[in-house]
């Protein structure tokens, strides 16, 4: 079985889901609960309790499912559903989803009676590469995301990529974006390989694994992203603004990976002018993410709005919008700061390309 270790757990890779027995044999858990949402609740549950029969009593909270519900109000019910089943200190949640469910599982178990042990089985292609791992748990307040949250360590994240099966293709997509991040600012190698992947339902085991150890290899070595974990910021000051302003203004709004992908294009052209990202290296980048991600309408009039969201930004230093960016494919800087004219030059850069 393929592992990466961390300092305080392993990744293991483990599609028989048999490594989960040896980790709650480790602690004698009073409960054992499961947090799903609506749709890993009726598509991965299944096929959890199938290749795990003897598993039949744990308790099963489940969620709506989708960013919009990533919120104090449904951290609530979890906590409500933890407190009337009972459960103690000694109780395990098991987190068995998506990014959603990942961060708002480990929030509920990390703040429920000072903190609960709990374990991450990620099953998109976002929460297993980037998401589960590296501690960060969170909720979304007023649609600015993850602005409450904790750090705090599973027992063990279990990666099933058998899992990504029945994972529509939208999502496997959004996935790889961060798939790309990693290899942006880490590894030139890397990112020509998985740029060269027609389709990322193509992607294999071996560079989901990679992706990780590229995460896991960076928390390790900053795990309270004081200073070179904010290289995994690369792409999210921009991103998550225009996520969050998706998320209030359109009826379909843009997946987190959709977002980045815009946000890692015009944090592009701010590496370019600020630090002399290659022109050469702006385009491939550009066009790599072209590939896989249709062009979103940038609207004109909501550069206001998008810097206000930034300017409420967590790494923000002295209201000053900070920046990860790359100075070549393969390594990034941080703290990294833009004014407000070329942070609307890069939105502009991002909207003249052509799709
Ligand atoms: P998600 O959890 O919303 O999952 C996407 C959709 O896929 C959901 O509808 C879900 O029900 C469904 N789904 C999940 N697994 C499935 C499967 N195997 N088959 C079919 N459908 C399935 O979104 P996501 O992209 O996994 O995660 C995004 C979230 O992750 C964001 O909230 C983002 O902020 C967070 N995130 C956190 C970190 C971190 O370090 N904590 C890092 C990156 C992203």
């Amino acid at each position: 079985m393929k592992t990466i270790t961390n300092n305080n757990y392993q990744i293991i890779f483990d599609n028989s889901l048999e490594s989960l027995k040896a980790i709650i044999a480790k602690k004698p858990y009073s409960k054992i609960f499961i947090l799903t949402d609506e749709v890993t609740g009726s598509v991965c549950l299944p096929v959890f309790q199938a290749k795990l029969p003897d598993f039949d009593t744990f308790d099963i909270i489940e969620v709506p499912n989708g960013e919009e519900n990533k919120t104090i109000d449904f951290c609530i019910g979890i906590w409500r559903m933890l407190l009337d089943f009972e459960a103690d200190r000694s109780a395990l949640l098991i987190n068995l989803g998506g990014g959603v469910v990942t961060d708002m599982g480990s929030f509920a178990a990390s703040t429920f009676k000072r903190g609960i042990d709990f374990l991450q089985i990620p099953t998109t292609l976002l929460s297993q590469v980037d998401a589960s791992v590296g501690g960060k748990t969170g909720i979304d307040m007023d649609n600015v995301k993850n602005v409450i949250g904790t750090f705090a360590q599973p027992q063990a994240v279990i990666i099933a990529t058998d899992f990504l099966k029945t994972l529509d293709q939208r999502q496997i997509v959004s996935g790889f974006a961060e798939v790309i991040k990693h290899g942006i600012i880490a590894d030139s190698a890397f990112f020509n390989e998985i740029i060269a992947i027609e389709k990322p339902e193509e992607i294999t085991e071996d560079q989901i694994y990679h992706s990780i150890e590229i995460k896991n290899k960076v928390v390790i070595a900053d795990p309270f992203e004081k200073g070179i974990r904010k290289t995994l910021n690369y792409g999210h000051t921009i991103g998550h603004a225009i996520e969050s302003w998706s998320l209030r203004n359109n009826k379909k709004p843009l997946l987190h990976g959709e977002a980045i992908a815009i946000g890692m294009i015009c944090e592009a052209y701010l590496a370019k002018e600020l630090l002399g990202l290659p022109e050469s290296d702006l385009e491939i980048i550009a066009q790599a993410f072209l590939k896989y991600f249709d062009k979103y309408d940038i609207k004109t009039g909501i550069e206001h709005d998008l810097l206000e969201i930034m300017q409420n930004d967590k790494k923000n230093v002295a209201g000053k919008i900070n920046f990860s960016l790359p100075d070549k494919i393969g390594n990034c800087q941080f703290d990294v700061f833009a004014d407000e004219q070329l942070i609307k030059d890069s939105l502009n850069f991002y909207r003249d390309l052509e799709s």
